[in-house]
Formats: structure tokens, sequence, C-alpha cells
């Protein structure tokens, strides 16, 4: 990142959009300016006592200040970025977790509300020494009993143009501790070395093709690993111009509807989403806007129905590059090729240095490798796989360096990888094994069908049975019986056809945009009684 800083500092790094619909007037921060905010951010977080393996939590949304303690802030220390969106008793839970000593916070505005619980958090967290407001209203009062620092005040006294301290920064160091996306269970804290996020933004960046001057908009938050590392860190360590948006998210209604505005306007080369954004997106017409622009759309960090992805195709002519891949795995570590064939409904080749097996778990033999082609559990090893979770011991790997990613996948003769589902999502109906994936791809045929997903029902005689759950386009005019009774004939195996379906307002999410099966097997279970 340094280097690209360096080479061309009047070059633009980040094209900043505070509301959408300025978009004919973002902020643009050059690459000079980046560095010298990075310097100062370090040396901010120097000045305050911290150094290796100190821990600076981040309550930050989508700013250039979140990249500036992002990237400065793990030149002093590690970088723990949270989920603002969380309640203050579960930011309060990590930061604790990660034995943070420094918070770094959005100042806040009338959308974005932060500061109540930053200060809720100061109070759970006694061992929080200094806070620093970052950015916003600068509204948000100073926390009683702590070393308070206003940013934006005080930035511009740190020195900019070097870091005032020595660090030999070395491979296996800790760089960051990211909470995994808790859509299966409360999130663990996950770490990461220098090494995993040198690898994982080169790696995606060759593997993305963006070069030097293109630009990308990253419609995922900062606070998660994609945004991070395979929308920032990748784009700003290739010379590119990151293009940012406060209000950004899959449900935000600011970004959504001016979305192809944007596009055009700041002239996007790469767009990078999560599939319920494009759920929306192919609802969306693009109008009059000229979006010839955009070379590549990459999504990740779900499952993405095919029958979307081909819509898309239709309507855009841009055929959806789907990729994969886990906080434990730093972001993404497999896609879809840029110079080779694109599969719809598969995550794409395994980047470069890594290995992939698929594995069954046999009662007597123990682990045993899947033959070509059949379906297994999906075990990853390479340099973005991470070391341990934050909490200790090796949870998380099937054998020494394998990674278990508690998906199931196959591989095809030509290496292409097939998610066909998680192995808590698995569905087992009198001993058939049911891929929910394939079920809810029905869904996803029909019209009227905006986002679907099938899950587990405890029954008595068959163990568990599917039912779906479903959110209809606006408009739609359908009963659950009906539009049942219309996908049925695309599902080919009878045991898979879901038991019920109930038709919801909205499918439960979480910050990220996935959706919640847990929560809608709890729902299911409820249903059942
Ligand atoms: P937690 O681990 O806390 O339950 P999480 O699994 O959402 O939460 P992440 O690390 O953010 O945490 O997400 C990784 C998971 O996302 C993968 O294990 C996989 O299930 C899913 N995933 C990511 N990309 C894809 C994709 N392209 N297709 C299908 N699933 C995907």
């Amino acid at each position: 990142l340094a280097r690209s800083c360096r080479q061309a500092p009047q070059a633009t790094a980040i094209r900043y959009l505070r509301e959408p619909s300025s978009c004919g007037a973002p902020e643009d921060i050059s690459f000079g300016r980046l560095l010298e905010r990075i310097h100062q951010t370090a040396n901010l977080v120097r000045g305050e006592g911290l150094g290796a393996g100190d821990v600076v939590s981040l309550l930050l949304p989508n700013t250039p200040q979140a990249q500036y303690a992002l990237w400065g802030g793990q030149a002093a220390a590690v970088v723990n970025p949270i989920n603002w969106m969380l309640e203050a008793e579960a930011i309060a839970a990590i930061v604790r977790a990660a034995g943070a000593r420094m918070l770094m916070a959005y100042g806040g505005d009338p959308e974005i509300e932060i500061w109540d619980k930053v200060l809720r958090v100061a109070e759970l967290c006694p061992q929080l020494r200094t806070i620093v407001r970052l950015g916003g209203d600068r509204s948000g009062a100073a926390p009683a009993g702590r070393r308070f620092l206003d940013y934006d005040a005080v930035i511009d006294g740190y020195r900019g143009d070097a870091l005032d301290f020595e660090r030999a920064i070395l491979p296996d160091d800790l760089a960051s501790l990211f909470p995994t996306g808790g859509t299966t269970g409360a999130p663990k804290l996950v770490r990461h070395s220098h090494w995993n996020e040198v690898a994982s933004a080169w790696l995606s960046a060759a593997v993305a093709g963006i070069v030097e001057g293109e630009s990308r908009l990253s419609a995922t938050p900062l606070y998660h690993v994609v945004g991070a590392f395979a929308g920032s860190l990748a784009t700003l360590a290739r010379g590119g111009t990151l293009v940012l948006a406060t209000s950004v998210g899959w449900k935000h209604p600011k970004l959504l509807p001016q979305i192809w505005q944007v596009v055009e306007a700041c002239r996007v080369n790469y767009l990078t989403i999560v599939p319920t954004i494009m759920n929306q997106l192919v609802q969306m017409p693009i109008g009059a806007h000229d979006i010839s622009c955009v070379k590549g759309v990459l999504s990740g960090s779900a499952p993405l129905s095919e029958n979307v992805a081909r819509r898309f195709l239709a309507m855009t002519g841009l055929a959806v590059r789907e990729g994969y891949g886990l906080t434990e795995t730093t972001s993404v570590c497999m896609m879809n090729p840029k110079d080779g064939e694109v599969k719809t409904g598969s995550v794409g080749l395994l980047f470069p240095y890594h290995r992939a097996r698929v594995v069954a778990l046999d009662r007597r033999e123990g682990l045993r490798d899947c033959a070509p082609g059949e379906a297994g559990v999906l075990a990853l090893s390479g340099p973005t796989v991470f070391s341990s979770y934050a909490s200790g011991g090796q949870a998380g790997f099937l054998e020494p360096g394998w990674l278990d990613t508690g998906d199931l996948a196959r591989i095809d003769e030509d290496g292409y990888i097939w998610i066909t589902g998680r192995t808590k999502d698995l569905i087992i109906r009198s001993g058939h094994n049911i891929d929910p994936k394939a079920v809810e791809e029905a869904f996803y045929r029909h019209p009227q069908v905006l986002e679907a997903a099938v899950v587990a029902r405890p029954d008595s005689y068959a163990g568990e049975v599917p039912v779906a759950y479903v959110q209809l386009v606006e408009g739609a005019r359908i009963d659950a019986a009906q539009l049942l009774a219309e996908v049925r004939p695309g599902i080919s195996e009878r045991a898979a056809v879901p038991k019920d379906c109930y038709i919801m307002a909205g499918l439960p999410k979480s910050p990220v945009g996935k959706i919640l099966k847990n929560r809608l097997r709890e729902d299911a279970t409820l249903r059942g009684f």
C-alpha cells in the first residue's frame, strides 16, 4: 500500500460519497494524502502507548477515516474492526475478548448513530484507556474517566511523512482480529497475520484483474474481511481507486436506487457486491445510465442464485464472477477467473498457492478424501488461512494446516468449486441428504420470488423435513400453496419438496446481508409444534 502511495501520490486513492445522491461532487483523496493520514494515525496510536500486540477496536462505517484507522492502526498495533450495527453489549463482548486498550469510533450523524453505544461500551470495558472520536458530526461527548481525543482536531499535530517509531513488521506478526459474521452463532475472533493480509490482497487483486488507474465500488462494510481486503486493500495496493459510500449496504435505501447513477458518474470499473444486493439489482432497471465502464461484477460472502446471475447477465451483458471465502481465509480465496470461463453457480478456481480437499468423516476410517466430483466437507490450506482464533486452540481445523470450512462442496473436472451448502444447513429427511441450495434455486426461477431460503424442520416421522421461507417481489399476488405447487415441478427429488412454504415480508439477515437460517430453523421448529 505504501508503495502505491509513493508511486503516484497525486492519483486518486479514495473517491468518497458522503451521500450517494451527491455523486456529482465526491470528495477525492489522493494516495499522497492517504499515506500521510496513515502515518499520522499510526503515530497517534503509538503516542497513546500502544505497540505490537496491543489492540485498537474500530467502530467505523465506510469512510476515508476508516481506511486511515485500518492501515495506520496496524502499522503501530493490531486492529479489531467491529460491526457498529451490533448492540452495545455485543460490541463490548468483542472489545473485551480482543483485550483492546483503545477504541476509535465514528462521531455520529443523524443517520448513523454510534456514539450512545460508545458510551455504553466504555462503561462495560474498563480496560479501554483511550477513546478516539473519528469523523462524522463530532457531536459525541467525551466518556467519563477516559482519555478522549477528537481525531479531526488533533491529527494534523502528528508527523505525516514517516512513522516516528521503529518497527520491523515480521510476516507472522499479528495484524488484525476480525470477528466472524455471526451467522451460525456468536462471532469468533480470527487472528490474521500481516502475511495473511498481504497474500489475500495481492492474490485477490491479481485474480480479480484490477490494475492501476481502475476503480472499484465495494458495496460491503469495512468491518468485514471482504470490504477490508478483497475490496479495499486489493484495490489500493494495486494503485486503483476505491469508491466509498458511507451509506452503502444491502438495506440502505439511499445507495441502491442510486447505484447505476454512482457507477456512471464515478466511472466504476469493478463492483463488489453481496447476493442480497444482486437480488434487488435485477429488479431495478438501468434506464438511460451508461454503465459501459463496468468490466467486472464480483459477488461473494453468501450463495448467489444461478437464476439471479443469469437475469443480471441478460440485463447488463455482464457475467457475475462469484467468489468464496471466510473470515478464516482473510477474505476471498477462490473466484471465477477474469480470463477464462465463468461458470455460473460455481465459486470458481482456487487462488494460487492454495490447496483444497473434499473430505468425508468415515465412522471407521476417520477422515476420508472423497472421490473426484463427490460432495463432502471442504477443507482448505494456503497463505490466507488463519492460524488460530483469539480464544486459542486448534478449533476450526480438521487436521493441522487444514481449515474446516464447515461448507459442503464438490470440485468438477476443470477444478471449479461448487458450494452446495453449509454442514449445519444440510437437511436429512428419512436418510436422504437434501441440498437446500438446489431447492432454493427452484424458487428463484419463479418470477414472483425475490428471495428464498429452505431449512430443516424437526419431524417426528422423517427426522427432518425441508420447509421454505420466501419473500415475494413487490406487487406479487400469489399465496404459499399456489407458489409451492408452481415451484414443485422444478424440484427433481421428491424428498426435497418442502413440506410447507411460508411467505414473509422479509427474511432475517445479518448486517452483511446473509440470510440467518438459524433464526428460520427456530421459527420452523416453533411452527412445527
Ligand atoms: P459465523 O462463522 O460466525 O457463523 P459466517 O460464517 O457468516 O459467520 P464469515 O466468515 O463472514 O462468517 O462467512 C463465511 C461463510 O460464508 C462461508 O463458510 C460460507 O458458508 C459463506 N460463503 C461465503 N461466500 C460464499 C459463496 N460464494 N457461496 C456460498 N457461501 C458462501
